[in-house]
């Protein structure tokens, strides 16, 4: 299982998410405290951010443990948006261990971390071609791909992940499919079978598998729902 973590709110740099909390994701990836399969979060990392000069976010994606990359604190000092997203990760068994395996994915404006693990054959009749269109064979970058279709289709942020989520998970009961998902202006998330919590503050709201730090406010999301975050609102719905 991975760690993942958003921000929708004032503009604030990627440590936000990843150092600066007592328990960021750089501590998330070595000392979960919430975690339930796997232990450390070593197989690579990735990060997403917005920019006023480009159309689409930017990424950071290594292969490498978080801890390893001597490059990246003052990268994530530096690379600041009003909307952030970044994941640590433990491949499932049996997924390859690539730059194009790690999360965010994106298509146009989206980001998107998977949190869990799912069958291939739960997610084939979600698309033609799932396996020519992802940009990794791991299970993760087949759920982005899928998510990404309906995106292009016309669906929203939240309803693209939900269909999406509730069609593998009745397909595969045994999957687990903790979606994070952003696009600039709005963050969705999806509890299927993992963790969620979010924390709002009054200039903005912070969304991770497990809470950045011990301060109050933390809420912990519903097994099977979508919460969605807009600068003005927090939802929970069921799936
Ligand atoms: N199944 C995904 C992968 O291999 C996500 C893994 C996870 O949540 N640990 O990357």
């Amino acid at each position: 299982m991975c760690r993942h973590a958003a921000w929708l709110g004032e503009p604030r740099p990627l440590t936000w998410l990843i150092h600066e909390p007592e328990h960021g994701l750089f501590k998330q990836s070595y000392a979960p405290r919430h975690q339930r399969h796997g232990m450390i979060n070593a197989d690579g990392y990735g990060m997403g951010w917005y920019d006023s000069t480009r159309p689409e976010p930017v990424r950071y994606r290594r292969t490498v443990p978080i801890w390893s990359d001597a490059n990246l604190p003052a990268l994530a000092q530096v690379a600041r948006s009003a909307c952030l997203l970044a994941a640590v990760r433990s491949a499932t068994a049996g997924m390859p261990i690539e730059e194009s395996a790690t999360a965010p994915f994106t298509d146009k404006g989206w980001l998107l971390s998977h949190n869990g693990r799912v069958s291939k054959d739960a997610l084939r009749d979600l698309a033609d071609d799932l396996a020519g269109r992802a940009e990794s064979a791991c299970d993760a970058a087949w759920v982005a791909s899928a998510v990404f279709l309906r995106g292009r289709a016309g669906l929203g942020l939240g309803e693209a992940l939900a269909e999406v989520v509730v069609h593998a998970g009745k397909k595969d009961p045994g999957a687990r499919l903790n979606l994070l998902a952003c696009d600039g202006a709005s963050i969705a998330a999806t509890v299927w079978g993992d963790t969620l919590f979010h924390h709002r503050s009054h200039d903005g709201v912070r969304v991770a598998s497990e809470p950045l730090d011990d301060l109050p406010g933390w809420q912990p999301v519903p097994e099977r729902s979508l919460l969605t975050v807009t600068p003005d609102r927090v939802a929970v719905q069921p799936l």
